[in-house]
């Protein structure tokens, strides 16, 4: 028997579950579909450790979806973002900047929370809506579009008659290459690690990059841990480093970890696992196709640099949601909106994001010295400083 939904999400990680959340609130019919059930608890094997910043344009997404209220009081506000540049022959820190929210807004730049506590978080919010069918351990195997509908085919072969699918379904997105549309993409040779550190010294909500060579070392502010202050790291460096990296024992990565870091914040230890990630940039062709919307890492990835992965991915639900009518709602003419108003804003962030993992990658001393100069000359003038704080941020 075929059921019919207005919205089938293929993909239930946090982008796929806030899109479930934010249509199921707007009123549609939705079905959620992963093969792979959200692990919900940060000390289960195989919990996503790394954390999310959620810059302020999100917000506003995330309240509509009901998501925002169950959040807010696990989140940490990010005040400052501070970069520091220790690309000198030692690694310490030779020259530090801060951009602190309050020149740009009365609000912090963003609030941190642990991926793993999103999905516990939107998975009880899908819960509580009874137009939302969410269904892990399922996985979506066949589509087929026509003009009035998208037919779409189960791993437990049942099939569901959508209006819209939205491929929330990551990078590998099997439904972007069941519609064969292509993905331009960008490799550095680059991985990064994810976990988690205690410090002595507070954070005084503080986002920090320490740029030096292979990629920054970024800590970013979480809530405490067994008493002390505590922070997510991603350390991007190149692949082979990242591989020798993860084979030292736990006192050689402590040594490494904490001459990386310059001593910012005393002495750092480790307080979860480390898990990897390969670091690539990934745009699709286009956004939409019959019956279909690509979003999140299914139409875009970028590298982990100034909180832009996720966000971006709400400024996608965000459009969707704004575009959709029950009358219209899969039509190509709200699709194709869709694509002209997402794709140039993606391609853009790639762009600039691309730039910076690249001059944080430089390796060469003397272009190492002339990143930190370009560095001090942008924060010198107020204007261009501002600018940068609001571009990141998505405020322009
Ligand atoms: C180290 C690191 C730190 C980051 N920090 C930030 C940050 O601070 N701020 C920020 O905005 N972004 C950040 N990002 C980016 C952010 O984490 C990602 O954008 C986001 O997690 C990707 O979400 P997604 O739902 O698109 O993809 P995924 O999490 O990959 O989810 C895709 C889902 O699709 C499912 N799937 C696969 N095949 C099928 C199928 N056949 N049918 C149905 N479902 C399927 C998978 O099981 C999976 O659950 C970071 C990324 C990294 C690597």
């Amino acid at each position: 028997m075929r059921q019919s939904v207005d919205v089938l999400v293929s993909g239930g990680g946090v982008a796929g579950l806030a899109a479930a959340a934010a249509f199921g609130s707007a009123g549609y019919s939705v079905i959620c579909v992963d093969p792979a059930p959200p692990i919900t608890d940060g000390t289960a094997p195989g919990a996503d450790l790394r954390t999310t910043a959620f810059l302020q344009p999100s917000i506003p997404v995330l309240e509509a979806a009901g998501l925002w209220e169950r959040l807010q009081p696990h989140a940490m506000p990010l005040q400052v973002m501070r970069i520091v540049d220790a690309g000198g022959a030692e690694p310490v820190a030779r020259i530090t900047h801060d951009f602190n929210a309050a020149d740009v807004s009365a609000q912090p730049f963003g609030w941190n929370l642990p991926n793993w506590l999103l999905r516990r978080e939107f998975v009880a919010r899908l819960d509580a809506l009874e137009n939302v069918d969410f269904r892990p351990g399922t996985a979506t195997s066949r589509v087929f579009t026509r003009e009035s509908e998208a037919l779409v085919t189960l791993s437990d072969g049942s099939r569901v008659s959508a209006r819209l699918v939205i491929a929330a379904d990551g990078r590998h997105s099997p439904v972007r290459k069941a519609l064969g549309i292509p993905v331009q993409t960008t490799r550095y040779g680059q991985k990064a690690l994810a976990f988690a550190v205690t410090h002595p010294e507070p954070h005084n909500n503080v986002s920090t990059e320490v740029h030096r060579s292979g990629g920054p070392f970024t800590l970013v502010p979480l809530g405490d841990h067994q008493g002390k202050p505590c922070s997510a790291v991603v350390w991007m460096e190149t692949g082979p480093e990242v591989d020798r990296l993860r084979q030292l024992d736990p006192a050689a990565f402590e040594q490494a970890m904490n001459e990386r870091s310059c001593g910012l914040y005393g002495w750092l230890e480790q307080a979860t696992p480390l898990t990897v990630w390969p670091i690539i940039t990934q745009i699709a062709e286009r956004f939409n196709g019959q019956r279909v919307a690509l979003m999140a890492e299914a139409a875009h990835v970028v590298p982990p640099i100034g909180a832009q992965g996720l966000n971006m991915s709400l400024g996608d639900l965000g459009a969707l949601i704004a575009l959709a009518a029950p009358e219209t709602l899969g039509e190509s003419g709200p699709l194709q909106a869709y694509h002209r108003r997402r794709w140039p804003e993606a391609k853009l962030r790639l762009a600039g994001v691309d730039a910076l993992n690249r001059a944080s990658m430089i390796d060469a001393q003397p272009l190492r010295d002339a990143r930190a100069a370009a560095l001090h000359a942008l924060y010198s003038l107020a204007p261009v400083r501002r600018g940068l704080m609001q571009l990141g941020i998505g405020m322009r």
